[in-house]
């Protein structure tokens, strides 16, 4: 049963050993692709590739929630979540590899909960990535062990003016962290988020000569960097403990409404 999960671009397949595919259907529907459950070092991994095997879902199509169960039903209790991001910040370069400590929602309309009732739930999302696999990630050659990404709805990138107005509370843009992120903690999922910054946005204030963000640099960019992502992914996965002493298992006790 594979205990960790990843959801990523299509590159990651080549990581599996011995792959399988994994036909699963849930109450929410099919999820973005079949899931291939093979193993990295030793250790059973279930992966996604969350925009489908050719790339045909945009963020706001995304079946977020039957990934998630899809997931979940395989017993999967870790999820690594690999992101594309813009930098917001200087100190975030076009390369950089960022753990997320924080999300702010700008999504509008996405399915973001498991429970519509009668069952009524309230989960904290305080600290919505696991600490405990932060912990074990910033050890593994990540530049940045914390950042706020902003999750917008896109296709489509930031204004100039959007895209200053965010910078002020966010340090990366995303499209996909939400509601990715949480539904994983309705499930009592651990979550790690890692962006890999590919662009500037709409470009940095004051920042001469940043040319505003295009499809054909983020691609350009993830490209170049998904050989030291997939090399991090190898080390992280075997070194996530079987047994887990993070609040995340916990995260709907006493969430739920009780009349
Ligand atoms: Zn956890």
């Amino acid at each position: 049963m594979p205990r960790i999960g990843i959801i990523g671009g299509s590159g990651f397949y080549s990581l599996l050993e011995d792959a399988r595919a994994v036909d699963i259907g849930t109450d929410y529907g099919k999820p973005s692709s079949e899931i291939s459950v093979g193993s990295i070092g030793g250790t059973e991994v279930a992966f996604l590739a969350r925009h489908g095997t050719r790339h045909t879902l945009p963020p706001h199509k995304v079946p977020y929630k039957a990934n998630i169960e899809a997931l979940a039903r395989l017993g999967v209790e870790r999820i690594i979540s690999t992101n594309a991001v813009g930098s917001l910040n200087a100190s975030y370069k076009p390369g950089d590899l960022a753990l997320f400590d924080q999300f702010i929602n700008a999504t509008h309309g996405r399915d973001d909960t498991f429970f519509h009732g009668p069952k009524v739930v309230h989960v904290s999302l305080a600290d919505p990535y696991c600490p405990e696999m932060r912990g074990i990630a910033m050890r593994h050659g990540m530049d940045h062990g914390t950042g706020t990404v902003m999750v917008v709805d896109g296709p489509r990138f930031s204004t100039r003016a959007e895209s200053r107005r965010y910078a002020s509370y966010a340090d990366m843009i995303n499209m996909t962290q939400y509601p990715e992120v949480a539904l994983a903690r309705e499930k009592e999922i651990c979550y790690l988020g890692i962006g890999v910054v590919t662009d500037y946005d709409a470009g940095l204030e004051g920042g001469q000569g940043v040319k505003p963000v295009s499809y054909e640099e983020v691609k350009r960019r993830f490209a170049a960097n998904n050989e030291r992502l997939k090399s991090l992914i190898s080390a992280l996965v075997p070194k996530m403990p079987e047994g887990r002493s993070c609040p995340c298992p916990h995260a709907l006790d006493g969430a739920e409404v009780r009349a």
